[in-house]
C-alpha cells in the first residue's frame, strides 16, 4: 500500500493521533511495513526500532511464529462471543499465563486494552471490599504513577504530571505517596517508606487496595526504584489486609530483566495487571489475574458475580497470538538478550552523563532512560532520529529506548549513537 501526499494531509486533518493537537500537530511518518526490528517509511527507508511500538512488540515485527498463530485461528474463527462460550485459544493462553506468574494468582480476567485490565482491577479491589461488608473506596498509589486513560485509571496517574486538572470533580479522589526515591541499584534507605506508611496509618480503614507499578514507574517518568520499597508496600498491605494491585502492563513478560517486575522484590501481589507485550505487539489484549481468595469472595457478595464483560472479551484471535508469544518467551532466550541489551546499554548510555545538559542516565534491563535537564524538542529530535535511521519517540525530558529483544549489538549502537549525537 503506497501513500500520497493527499492520504497524509487526510490524516493530518481527520485522525487523532495519541496526545496530540487538531490544529497543530507534530508530524507523522508513514509506515508501511515492519519487520524484525524495522521500520519501514513510505519512501523504502528502514529505521531501526528503539521503541518496540510502546513496549509491546518484544519479538520484533512480522514474526513468523506469531503471523502463523494469528493465520490459524483465522482461518477457524476470529471472534465469538465469551458469555456462555469458551474457546480453545482462551484456556491455552490461561492455562499459560498461570503457569508462568506465581502459585497464588489464580483467576484470569480477559480484557481489551491496559487501561480496561486497571479498571477491573480497581473494580475487583471495590467488590471485594463490598463483599467483605466494609465501605472501602479509596485507593493508596504513588505519584509518578501511570497506569492508563480511561476514567478509573486516570484518577490513580500523577495527580499534577497527568489530567487530573482538566478534569477536576469528575475523578475519584485518592491517596498519593512521595514516588519512591531510591534508586534501583543505590543503597536501600528505610525513611523512603516513611510517607506511604504514614499515609497508610492515617487512612488504612478506607483503603481498599494499592496499586503501583513495580519497580519501573513508565509514562510518569521512567524511574526505576528500590525492589525494597515494594517488599515494604507488601508487608504494609499485609499488616492492614489492604490489596495489593501491580500494574506489570509496561514491566511485564521480561522488559526488566525478570520475567516479571515483582520477582525483583520476591512480592507477589493480590491482582496483577498484564497488558502491552502479552501478544507481542500484534494486537491489543490485556489480563488481570488475582487470587482465588479475592474471586471467591467477590462472587459471594451482593452482585453474585464480578461485574465486568467487555464484548470482545476473550478475542481468538488476539488470545491465539499471546499463546503463540507467551511460548517464544519459554524458549528463554529472552533472559541472554535482555541481559545484553543492558550491558550494552550501561556502556553506550551511561558515559552521556558526563554531558552538561543531561539531568540523569539510568539503565534497567532492556530500558535505557536519558533524562534531559530541559523538556526536549520532539519535533526537531525525531526529524534527526529519522534522518538517521533509527525510530525514538521522546516525552518531556525524557529521551529513551526499550528495543525488541531481538536486536542486534550493531542495531542497538545506531540507536545509543543517535541518542548520543542528539543529546551532545
Ligand atoms: C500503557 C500502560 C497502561 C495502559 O494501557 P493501554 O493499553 O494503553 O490502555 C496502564 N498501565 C501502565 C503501567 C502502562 O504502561
Amino acid at each position: 500500500m503506497s501513500l500520497s501526499p493527499c492520504d497524509i494531509e487526510f490524516d493530518r486533518r481527520h485522525i487523532w493521533h495519541p496526545y496530540t493537537s487538531m490544529t497543530k500537530p507534530l508530524p507523522c511518518y508513514p509506515i508501511t511495513a515492519a519487520s524484525g526490528v524495522e521500520l519501514q517509511l513510505a519512501d523504502g527507508r528502514q529505521l531501526v526500532d528503539g521503541m518496540s511500538s510502546w513496549w509491546a512488540a518484544i519479538h520484533g515485527y512480522n514474526h513468523p511464529q506469531l503471523n502463523q498463530a494469528a493465520t490459524q485461528q483465522l482461518q477457524k474463527m476470529s471472534h465469538v462471543m465469551f458469555g456462555g462460550i469458551t474457546h480453545p485459544a482462551a484456556i491455552a493462553l490461561c492455562r499459560k499465563l498461570l503457569a508462568m506468574t506465581p502459585d497464588a494468582l489464580q483467576c484470569v480476567f480477559l480484557a481489551d486494552s491496559g487501561s480496561v485490565a486497571v479498571e477491573v482491577a480497581l473494580k475487583m479491589a471495590l467488590q471485594y471490599w463490598q463483599a467483605r461488608g466494609e465501605r472501602r473506596q479509596r485507593i493508596l498509589t504513588l505519584r509518578q504513577g501511570y497506569h492508563g486513560d480511561t476514567f478509573g485509571a486516570m484518577s490513580v496517574c500523577d495527580p499534577d504530571n497527568s489530567m487530573h486538572s482538566l478534569y477536576q470533580g469528575y475523578l475519584a479522589p485518592h491517596l498519593f505517596a512521595t514516588a519512591p526515591q531510591c534508586r534501583f541499584d543505590a543503597p536501600w534507605d528505610e525513611q523512603d517508606i516513611a510517607p506511604f506508611n504514614t499515609l497508610l496509618e492515617q487512612h488504612a480503614g478506607e483503603i481498599a487496595a494499592v496499586i503501583l507499578e513495580p519497580i519501573v514507574q513508565g509514562a510518569g517518568g521512567m524511574r526505576i526504584y528500590h525492589p525494597n520499597y515494594v517488599k515494604r508496600v507488601r508487608e504494609l498491605c499485609d499488616q492492614h489486609q489492604i490489596l495489593l494491585i501491580a500494574d506489570e502492563i509496561a514491566t511485564g513478560f521480561g522488559r526488566t530483566g525478570k520475567l516479571f517486575a515483582c520477582e525483583h522484590a520476591d512480592v507477589v501481589p493480590d491482582i496483577l495487571c498484564l497488558g502491552k507485550a502479552l501478544t507481542g505487539g500484534y494486537m491489543t489484549l490485556s489480563a488481570t489475574l488475582t487470587t482465588r481468595h479475592v474471586a471467591e469472595t467477590i462472587s459471594e457478595g451482593a452482585a453474585g458475580c464480578f461485574m465486568h464483560g467487555p464484548t470482545f472479551m476473550g478475542n481468538p484471535l488476539a488470545c491465539a497470538v499471546a499463546c503463540a508469544s507467551l511460548t517464544l518467551l519459554e524458549d528463554n532466550l529472552w533472559q541472554q538478550q535482555v541481559r545484553d541489551i543492558q550491558n550494552q546499554l550501561k556502556q553506550q548510555l551511561l558515559p552521556l552523563t558526563a554531558l552538561p545538559k543531561v539531568a540523569d542516565v539510568r539503565v534497567l534491563g532492556a530500558i535505557g532512560v536519558v533524562e534531559m535537564r530541559q523538556p526536549v524538542d520532539v519535533a526537531a529530535l525525531q526529524r534527526g532520529f529519522v534522518e538517521r535511521g533509527v525510530w525514538i519517540r521522546p516525552f518531556g525530558k525524557l529521551i529513551y529506548l526499550m528495543p525488541p529483544y531481538i536486536i542486534t549489538p550493531e542495531q542497538l549502537s545506531r540507536l545509543t549513537a543517535a541518542i548520543a549525537a542528539a543529546v551532545a
